[in-house]
């Protein structure tokens, strides 16, 4: 999704609004182990800071997933919102032993030309935004380890006493 920034670029001060829906099916998230089920609502401010052209980006969506537990797929709405600084010009190289960008620093891309694609930053915020360890809910009960029921549709006999202490440890970890 590029973005003409002609008018932004004239002079510090500069204001861009835009709304845009976004296809998502061209999307793709890093991650595989989500999808996207909606387009994605792209709402841009971006300000001329006179250091570079500030944008404001929120990003609503939803996706589905796969919970970690019980296996079953859900569906939840995913919603961002962050700042990126896009500068002309290409990315300086940085020096040798220079540190590596420390977290919270302010985060810049580079274009060239007159248009900046915020693509790229829109996937990679969203991908950051998807739970590591997707759950239906959070107490979602799982499955039984002994007949493989899942649990948060009905309980089953099955005696939890029973399982091999090798596996309470295991247990506690799910
Ligand atoms: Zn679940
Ligand atoms: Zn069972």
């Amino acid at each position: 999704m590029k973005i003409d920034v002609s008018d932004l670029m004239e002079e510090p001060g500069d204001e861009l609004h835009g709304e845009y829906v976004v296809n998502t099916d061209s999307m793709g998230l890093s991650s595989g182990t989500a999808a996207f089920v909606e387009p994605a609502l792209i709402k841009v401010h971006a300000v001329n800071t006179g250091d570079g052209l500030l944008f404001s980006i929120q990003v609503k969506t939803r996706v589905a997933m796969v919970c970690s537990r019980c296996l079953e797929r859900f569906e939840v709405s995913l919603e961002v919102d962050f700042d990126e600084l896009f500068r002309s010009g290409s990315r300086p190289q940085p020096e040798k032993n220079e540190h590596e960008v420390q977290e919270g620093e302010e985060r810049i891309s580079y274009f060239t030309g007159r248009e900046v694609d915020l693509l790229p930053v829109v996937r990679e915020n969203l991908t950051l935004a998807l739970p590591m360890k997707p759950l239906c809910r959070e107490e979602c009960a799982g499955l039984c380890l002994l007949c493989g029921r899942r649990l948060e549709e009905a309980a089953c006999d099955c005696q939890v006493d029973d399982i091999d202490p090798r596996w309470a440890d295991l247990m506690k970890l799910l």
